[in-house]
């Protein structure tokens, strides 16, 4: 195995484009020995830092996510840190304030929130709302000239995303969404081999991503509150992993509804969705989720080899193999990682490597997505 020294090179990021857009996608260097990895690096905007300064985070919802993963991360972060909270929820705001030492002047609720435009402490702004909710407080947060980070999906239509993206233009703030996995090294790896070819043309691509949902009552089975199932909360990742395997967006989608075997829980949203993503020179990702039913994987198979990561979706415990042998890297604090590197391409008006307008291409994905599963499996190109 090569010394971890030798692999910490970041290579400079193939780019591909959707529009007008560029997408800078950051890669690892290239390990060619039998074991893969150990990197320790830094993301490649965190690297480019010239200024000290950590700059203050305010989450909005205190629900899961912030609870137990981004907070803590807060904890372990250099670039940035819990500067204040937004909740609709009295007891939360004092069990945050006596847990992270928050000043009541950082402590907002819905009705209040805009005046955090006022306040110097709050640099950004994380929302970590339902889905539905992304887009009226994306908006409020750039009106208060705020940088924006975004949970996934960033909207639950193409017409709200792009007026997030708007009003983060006029307001001149950056906007980023939460994708954790493009600072993680085993996705970063993935990136690598197939953008870079290292094993020749990527043939195809599967990915699985599901979990067992409990019971009714989530907001996440809530057309209204989600926008839809699994696929915006746990086939996005899919999505988002067969476009940065390749680098490239699909040209054309075809899905179809799974059956429905808890029809007390799937009232309004899909239970389980499979899709075939095509890109260009005939490469296909085929992909599933579902709330009913437990996989977690990412595979890809070249001309001249493999991988696999598995699990690879989750926040900790991701393995991985290639045909090369098993891949070695270290299981990170992703959250840190990633708002890490959002805070300093917020800090040094660098571009994010997970711009808004990535997420917009992804809420243009699912919908069509859903379009073709809609209409009986239509293939949908994708404009
Ligand atoms: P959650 O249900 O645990 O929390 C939602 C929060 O929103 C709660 O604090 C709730 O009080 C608040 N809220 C305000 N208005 C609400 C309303 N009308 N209905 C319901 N809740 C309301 O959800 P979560 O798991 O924390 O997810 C929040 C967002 O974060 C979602 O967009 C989700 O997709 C995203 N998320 C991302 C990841 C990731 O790995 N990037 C992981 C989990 C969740």
């Amino acid at each position: 195995m090569q010394p971890d020294n030798q692999r910490r090179t970041f290579l400079k990021g193939l780019t591909f484009t959707i529009g007008s857009t560029v997408f800078g996608v950051p890669l690892l260097s290239f390990c060619s020995s039998e074991t893969e990895g150990n990197t320790t690096q830094e993301s490649q905007t965190g690297a480019a830092n010239n200024q000290n300064r950590k700059l203050g985070i305010a989450l909005v919802g205190l629900g899961g996510y912030s609870t137990h993963q981004l907070a803590p991360a807060l904890q372990e972060t250099k670039n940035c840190y819990l500067a204040g909270i937004v909740t609709g929820t009295p007891s939360k705001a004092e069990t945050w304030k006596a847990k992270y030492n928050i000043p009541d002047k950082n402590i907002y609720n819905y009705q209040n929130f805009d005046q955090i435009a006022d306040n110097k402490d709050i640099d950004i702004i994380y929302v970590v709302l339902p889905n539905a909710m992304h887009a009226e407080y994306t908006i409020r947060a750039a009106k208060a000239k705020k940088h924006v980070i975004c949970e996934k999906p960033m909207a639950t239509s193409v017409e709200d995303a792009q007026r997030m993206l708007e009003a983060c233009r006029q307001n001149n703030v950056q906007l980023a969404i939460g994708y954790r996995l493009h600072f993680d090294p085993f996705h970063q790896r993935v990136m690598e081999l197939g953008q870079k070819q290292l094993f020749g043309k990527v043939q195809s691509i599967r990915a699985h991503n599901s979990f067992v949902m409990g019971g009714p009552g989530s907001w996440r089975v809530d057309r209204e509150r989600s926008g839809g199932g699994p696929l915006m909360d746990m086939g996005i990742y899919c999505v988002q992993a067969a476009c940065y395997t390749l680098g490239k967006t699909p040209v054309a989608v075809t899905a179809k509804f799974g059956e429905v075997t808890k029809p007390d829980i799937f009232k309004e949203v899909e239970q389980s969705i499979s899709w075939r993503m095509e890109f260009e020179n005939g490469v296909v990702a085929e992909c599933n989720s579902s709330y009913a039913d437990q996989e977690d994987f990412l595979e890809g198979k070249a001309d001249k080899g493999w991988w696999r990561l598995g699990p690879s979706f989750g926040y900790e415990g991701k393995e991985g193999e290639t045909s090369q042998g098993k891949m070695n890297y270290p299981n990170i604090f992703e959250q840190a990682r990633q708002m890490d590197g959002q805070a300093a391409s917020f800090r040094n008006n660098t571009p994010s490597i997970v711009p808004g307008e990535m997420g917009l291409r992804d809420v243009k994905i699912l919908m069509a997505i859903y379009d073709s599963a809609r209409s009986g499996g239509k293939r949908i190109s994708i404009s």
